[in-house]
This record gives structure tokens, C-alpha cells and sequence, in this order.
């Protein structure tokens, strides 16, 4: 089988004395080319940087999923307040957009051994998404969050209208980073000084009980000052890359400080490595790939970008342990996530942790006081 090496970056005088003695022979030249019969070089169709690959199909699937979870929760809202047939049950999945109430559950759960009742699903999401960035390399925010999906088709499309994207000086784009941790910091701040009956008393609240309709609300019935904010997210990312996974997001600062200590990273191999930089400028995040040994930074999402377009055959990989005695690829990586959640969905079903035990009725008498005083958040008291 033949293989060809190509790189943008590639030049002949400087690169070719490097490149030769790894790739085997090399058959034919031509201006930016290689030629090699060398099996340590791969297919060209599965190095293209803006292909769609499996991932992508993997992240398109679970997108979809949600917008249909949540048209099924705008339709049953719909009918439960309007006190008529309700012909779809309430998706439990729609509590994924609670994370605050989710780390409250944990909270109460590691102190009292308590699951929230409420909201249980919120606390199966959360534990989902902390367990594959643990294991996986921050892999919920390159694979499964919706959000970070779309973040990612925004800049695709930025590039596709306007030809690039635009990289933000690093006096900016260092302490912008820093954000998402200080939002982070806030949160955890907040709910790490309430007590154990406090946060039982918020998660039993008239408000908690309802508050994915006042989550569905905010985009149904959005502020101004929401539509100006998204607006100007959605235009920004646009032209810079991931601007709320990269700045803004504090769930996905949880998952990056999770994923430092995972055993799972990118790890290049020095001795086959042909110094193209194909990997830096396929990350999403302008990761040094091509000069690190091992890639260990909060962001790197596992998103398999750097891997899927190096030249060269078991260099760039995704691997558990310094020893690399697990290697993961696209497809793997896929099955494993898929496989992870459905099995943990499954689990909290059958154990009785993933259906709120707010009843039909009560739900359905909530709906109808959801504007009044009493249906609105409640003040936390702090130690
Ligand atoms: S280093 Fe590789 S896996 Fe990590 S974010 Fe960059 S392209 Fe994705
Ligand atoms: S690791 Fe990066 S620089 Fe080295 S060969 Fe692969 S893509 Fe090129």
C-alpha cells in the first residue's frame, strides 16, 4: 500500500534530511509531498484537519438527543399548564442543565450519605461528566456537552465565512482563562459554606422543585440583557475559538481541574516524530503538541484532533498510564463514553436515583404558582 506524507508546513531543504530516515523509502517527491511505501505513514483521507470525523458524528448525535429531550419538556410543560391531556412524560434528562443543584446534591450526599430527590438526574450528569474527564481526559466537553458542540460549530462556521480564526494575544487570553475558574470558585465558595440542613432546605424548596421550568423560561422568555449576552457570545465565537469553553464555562473549569489528574493524556513519541506541527495547528485550543512530550493542560479535551491528522503511525496518541498500556482510538474512545453513560443511566434507574419524586400533581399545581412570591429563589443562609 502506498502512502503519502503531506504537510503545509512541510519544507523540503530543512524537513527532508529529518524525515527520511523515519519514513523508510521514499519512492517520489513533489513541491510540499512525500511518497513513501513506509507503513509508519498514514492514509492521507484520515489526516484531513477540516474533515468530519467520528467524533463529530458523536457529537451530532448527542446534540440531537438533547434538543429532542428538549422539545419533549417544552411540549410537556405546555400541556401541564394548560391543565389539559398530558400525552409525554416529563424527561428526566432536561436536569443535565442543572449543575449547581448537581453539586449541591454531591455536597449533601458525601456529608449525609442523603441523594437528592428532587433532582436526581442533575447529580447522575454531573458524576457522569466528572467520572470521563477523571478517566478520559476532560472528554464530556470534546464529546458529549452540547454546549461545547455548539461552541465548535460557531467557530468551524466562523473560519468557513471569513477564511481563519483570530487568536487572542496571550496578555488577554492568559487571565481571560482565568475566569471560568474564578465563576468556579464562586459557586463552590457559595455552596462549600452552606450547611447540610441548608442545602436540604434549598433542594426541598418550592423553587428547586421547579427550577428546570424557570431554566426553560430563561430561554423562552429571555431578559434583554440575555439576548444582548448571547448575542455577543454567539458573534464572538464566531471568530475566536470556543470563547465560553475557553473563558467562560465553570463546569467545564471543574472538568479540567479534574482532568489534571487523569491518568489518561495525549503523549507524542520524540524518536518517530517528523516536527511537521500538523497537531498544534489542528488543536482547537493551540496546544504545544508538537513540542510536549505528554500534554497535560486543563484544556485539552481529548478531542483526538492532533492524533487523527499527525503523519506518522503511532506517534501522536491518546494513552492511560506513562506507559501507554492503553491506547485509545476515535472509535474506542466513542464506545467507551456511550457505554459509560448508558450504563450509568441505567444504574441510577433501577436503583431509584434518576426519577424525581416530585408527583404528576404536584408538579402540575407548582406550574400554576410558578410566578408567585413563594416560587422564588430562596436566600441561603452560610456558615
Ligand atoms: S491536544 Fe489533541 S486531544 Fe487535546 S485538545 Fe488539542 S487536539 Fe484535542
Ligand atoms: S506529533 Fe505533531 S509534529 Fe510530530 S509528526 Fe505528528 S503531527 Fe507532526
Amino acid at each position: 500500500m502506498r502512502f503519502r506524507v503531506k504537510s503545509a508546513g512541510y519544507n523540503r531543504a530543512r524537513d527532508l534530511a529529518k524525515i527520511k530516515p523515519k519514513v523508510g523509502l521514499i519512492l517520489r517527491e513533489s513541491e510540499n509531498t512525500i511518497y513513501s511505501d513506509s507503513c509508519l505513514l498514514q492514509p492521507e483521507e484520515r489526516r484531513k484537519p477540516h474533515a468530519w470525523g467520528k467524533r463529530n458524528w458523536f457529537q451530532l448525535g448527542v446534540f440531537l438527543a438533547t434538543i429532542g429531550i428538549g422539545l419533549q419538556f417544552i411540549i410537556y410543560v405546555h400541556q401541564a399548564a394548560g391543565n389539559g391531556v398530558v400525552t409525554v412524560l416529563r424527561p428526566p434528562g432536561v436536569e443535565g442543565f442543572l449543575p449547581i443543584g448537581a453539586l449541591m446534591g454531591w455536597k449533601l450526599f458525601v456529608q449525609t450519605g442523603i441523594w437528592d430527590p428532587i433532582h436526581p438526574a442533575a447529580m447522575v450528569f454531573l458524576g457522569f461528566a466528572g467520572f470521563i474527564s477523571l478517566a478520559l481526559r476532560k472528554s464530556f466537553c470534546g464529546w458529549f456537552c452540547p454546549v461545547g458542540t455548539l461552541s465548535e460549530w460557531l467557530w468551524k462556521l466562523g473560519r468557513s465565512l471569513f477564511g481563519k480564526n483570530y487568536k487572542l494575544p496571550i496578555w488577554l487570553d492568559f487571565p481571560l482563562r482565568g475566569l471560568k475558574y474564578l465563576l468556579l470558585g464562586f459557586f463552590v465558595k457559595i455552596i462549600f459554606s452552606m450547611s447540610s440542613p441548608d442545602i436540604l432546605g434549598f433542594l426541598q424548596s418550592p423553587y428547586y422543585k421547579i427550577s428546570d421550568v424557570k431554566m426553560l423560561h430563561f430561554f423562552t422568555q429571555m431578559t434583554t440583557l440575555a439576548v444582548v449576552v448571547l448575542t455577543v457570545l454567539v458573534l464572538s465565537s464566531l471568530f475566536i475559538r470556543n470563547v465560553w469553553c475557553r473563558y467562560l464555562c465553570p463546569y467545564g473549569a471543574l472538568m479540567g481541574l479534574l482532568a489534571l489528574c487523569s491518568p489518561t493524556r495525549i503523549q507524542r513519541n520524540p524518536d518517530t516524530c517528523i516536527g511537521c506541527k500538523s497537531c498544534s495547528q489542528a488543536c482547537p485550543y493551540y496546544l504545544p503538541v508538537d513540542r510536549k512530550r505528554y500534554i497535560i493542560s486543563p484544556e485539552c479535551n481529548g478531542c483526538m484532533e492532533c492524533t487523527r491528522v499527525c503523519p506518522v503511525e503511532n506517534t501522536l496518541e491518546l494513552k492511560t498510564t506513562r506507559t501507554g498500556k492503553i491506547r485509545w482510538n476515535t472509535a474506542r474512545l466513542g464506545i467507551i463514553i456511550i457505554g459509560i453513560y448508558i450504563g450509568m443511566v441505567y444504574i441510577a434507574g433501577i436503583t431509584g436515583h434518576w426519577k424525581s419524586s416530585v408527583t404528576e400533581n404536584e408538579f402540575h399545581a407548582r406550574l400554576q404558582t410558578i410566578n408567585s412570591p413563594e416560587i422564588t429563589h430562596p436566600k441561603v443562609r452560610f456558615k
